[in-house]
Formats: structure tokens, C-alpha cells, sequence
């Protein structure tokens, strides 16, 4: 028996249907606040992935349950999801016409449960890092 059409659910520990997996994810997603709370990084425990880590963007977008509930279990992944937001972040975005911005429009942040206002790069990544757990770096 294979499992190519099914999705593996890490917090439930559980083989999910493709079928039923749009339904599954939105089902943790109304659950965020009392499974998750602000917490988007890796949960471990005695080096097993526990709990997958999440995207304060994805999960703040407007796209399908299934992508804004996007499970990551593997940190280069992971990082390298974050970067690419970072990079089509507002602040990410290298000065044009060698013009150096040093002010940003304060944004606030993406999680659909945190209401902080970020006003600079640095700011943003111990934001998330402070409040989220996500780490940007080699752990
Ligand atoms: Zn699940
Ligand atoms: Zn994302
Ligand atoms: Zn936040």
C-alpha cells in the first residue's frame, strides 16, 4: 500500500486523504490560537519534529488552507522559504537608484494573530524570532 495521494499531518500524527486535506488544514487553521498561539517554529523533542514549523505569511495570506497551513519539517526548507518572503518583503527590497532608505513604512505583522507593528528589517527578524520562533539562521 502506498501513501503518494495522501498527506502526513505531523501534529496529528496521522495519513490525511488528498481529498479531505484542503479540510484538514483549515481545521488547524481555525484551531491556530489554541494549538499553535503566536509560536511558528520548529517544536522538538528529544530531536523528533514534533510540531511542524509554519509561515507567519502564508498563514496571514489569502491563498488555500493547504498553503497557509504549510507544514515544514525540514529547517533548510524552511529557511529558505522565510528568505524568499524576505526578499519579496517590503523591506527586503534592495534600495533602488542608490537611493538608501532609512525609514520604512511601519507594516504590521502577518500572523493572523499578532497585531505588532514592524517599522524596520532588524526590528522584523527579532520580531519573528522573539515571537514566533522562527530563526533565520544556521541553527
Ligand atoms: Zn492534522
Ligand atoms: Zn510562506
Ligand atoms: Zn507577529
Amino acid at each position: 500500500m502506498t501513501h503518494s495521494n495522501n498527506k502526513f499531518c505531523v501534529p496529528c500524527r496521522c495519513w490525511v486523504s488528498s481529498t479531505s486535506w484542503e479540510d484538514h488544514c483549515k481545521k488547524h487553521l481555525e484551531l491556530l490560537k489554541e494549538e499553535r498561539g503566536n509560536f511558528c517554529g520548529f517544536g522538538r523533542r528529544l530531536g523528533l519534529t514534533i510540531a511542524p514549523a509554519l509561515c507567519p505569511f502564508c498563514l496571514g495570506s489569502n491563498k488555500p488552507p493547504s498553503v497557509r497551513y504549510k507544514q515544514s519539517v525540514i529547517r533548510s526548507e524552511y529557511r529558505y522559504h522565510m528568505l524568499r518572503h524576505d526578499k519579496d518583503n517590503l523591506f527586503g527590497k534592495k534600495p533602488e537608484l542608490g537611493v538608501v532608505l532609512e525609514f520604512y513604512e511601519p507594516q504590521s505583522c502577518p500572523h493572523p494573530l499578532c497585531s505588532h507593528s514592524i517599522s524596520s528589517p532588524e526590528e522584523y527578524r527579532t520580531h519573528f524570532r522573539e515571537s514566533h520562533g522562527i530563526c533565520f539562521r544556521n541553527a
